[in-house]
């Protein structure tokens, strides 16, 4: 699904000298090299404040954690996601309230979340699935009416671009109160083991969620907030900071790898590419097609992977009917688009290495089987 070991091959000289710059000075955890990345990234996002952490599970889970929510408060998240994005609400402690998704953009429709809001509603975690951002606009009328935070999981989107009505243009995750993403190897900006990030143009929320990634230590071995120990290490900061200057050309490839797919599968009628919102930049973590009805998908994963072609199901069960969470009551039926969705999408592989031979063969692989 991605070629990690030929991107590398490009960048390996600026990255070994990083890595060299670490090791030479063993500077393992809070490096220069982390401090380095993290002023780099706020420029690139706009953002006053980035935090570094371990992962982006973790992200999302000290973004929640520094606003003390009260027990039994509930927060909406679509039920189309990774399971992480529910798992950090479930085990915190707090209830996840899910909401369905637009079948065209597959991200979370505005009037079931607006629905959704009870008086124990203190949050709402968008995600700006695949690559392309949530209607943020309207997502922060319905939480300022409502007095909800918002928590953006940018997982997959570090680096879209959202515009507002009035034209003014930011980067996915500087938008809600909070923005959390991830440094997985094979995320849009990944690095070579696990990362994360958190966020914030809020002062004061940076401060806490500063002290709750190192224990909730306000000065050395006084803590003042119960915490984690969420760190990313100075050799992926010198990874990331080497891809990043690369980020707008790895999703500029990713764009045009999924231009060349859309360009062959539209005249099938059988294949609909992903839908492109007006308001986002689309960066391509997945390429994720519906099927027709009449298409087989598990056949078609066969097909292809008979041939040597991966293909994924992202997601093939909705959180809402996971095993985990199902005793939060919810029964088939309660996500009928998110339900459908699970059984049509299918992702082909798309990442920054892709030429265009390659994916010929992937685009005739498909192409034969649904003839
Ligand atoms: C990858 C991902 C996460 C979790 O990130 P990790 O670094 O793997 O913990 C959370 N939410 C979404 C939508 C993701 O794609």
């Amino acid at each position: 699904m991605v070629d990690l070991i030929s991107q590398y091959e490009k960048i390996k000289d600026e990255v070994k000298s990083e890595f060299d710059r670490v090791l030479d000075s063993a500077a393992f955890i809070n490096g220069p090299l982390v401090r380095e990345f993290q002023s780099d990234l706020e420029s690139y996002l706009g953002v006053k404040h980035v935090i570094p952490c371990a992962n982006g599970t973790d992200a999302l889970q000290v973004a929640i954690m520094a606003y003390n929510f009260p027990s039994g408060t509930e927060i909406l998240v679509p039920s189309f996601t990774y399971v992480a994005t529910v798992e950090v609400i479930a085990l915190l402690g707090f209830k996840p309230v899910f909401v369905e998704v637009y079948p065209d953009s597959f991200n979370i429709d505005l009037d079931d979340l607006e629905s959704k809001i009870s008086e124990k509603t203190k949050a709402i975690v968008p995600v700006h699935l695949y690559g392309q951002c949530v209607d943020m606009e309207g997502l922060m009328n319905l939480a300022k009416q409502h007095n909800l935070v918002v928590i953006e999981d940018t997982a997959q989107a570090i680096g879209a671009d959202y515009t507002f009505r009035d034209g003014r243009k930011v980067k996915a995750g500087t938008i809600g109160n909070v923005g959390a993403t991830s440094f997985f190897p094979s995320k849009n900006l990944g690095c070579y083991g696990d990362g994360g990030a958190i966020m914030t143009n809020n002062d004061e929320l940076a401060g806490k969620m500063r002290m709750i990634v190192n224990h909730g230590q306000s000065k050395r071995y006084y803590h003042d907030s119960i915490g984690v120990n969420s760190r990313l290490d100075s050799l992926q900061a010198a990874v990331l900071k080497v891809k990043l200057r690369r980020l707008d050309q790895y999703n500029q490839a990713r764009i045009e790898v999924a231009n060349r797919y859309d360009a062959a599968f539209q005249p099938t009628g059988l294949i609909t590419p992903p839908y492109r919102s007006t308001f986002t930049s689309h960066v391509f973590h997945q390429y994720t097609v519906k099927l027709a009805d009449d298409v087989d998908r598990d056949g078609l994963n066969q097909y292809l992977a008979d041939r040597g072609i991966p293909s994924m199901i992202y997601y093939p069960v909705p959180c809402h009917l996971q095993g985990a969470y199902r005793y939060y009551g919810y029964t088939e039926g309660d996500f009928p688009l998110t339900e459908d969705l699970c059984s049509r999408v299918i992702s082909f592989p798309i990442h920054t290495e892709m030429d265009e031979e390659q994916q010929q063969i992937i685009i005739d692989g498909v192409l034969d089987f649904i003839g």
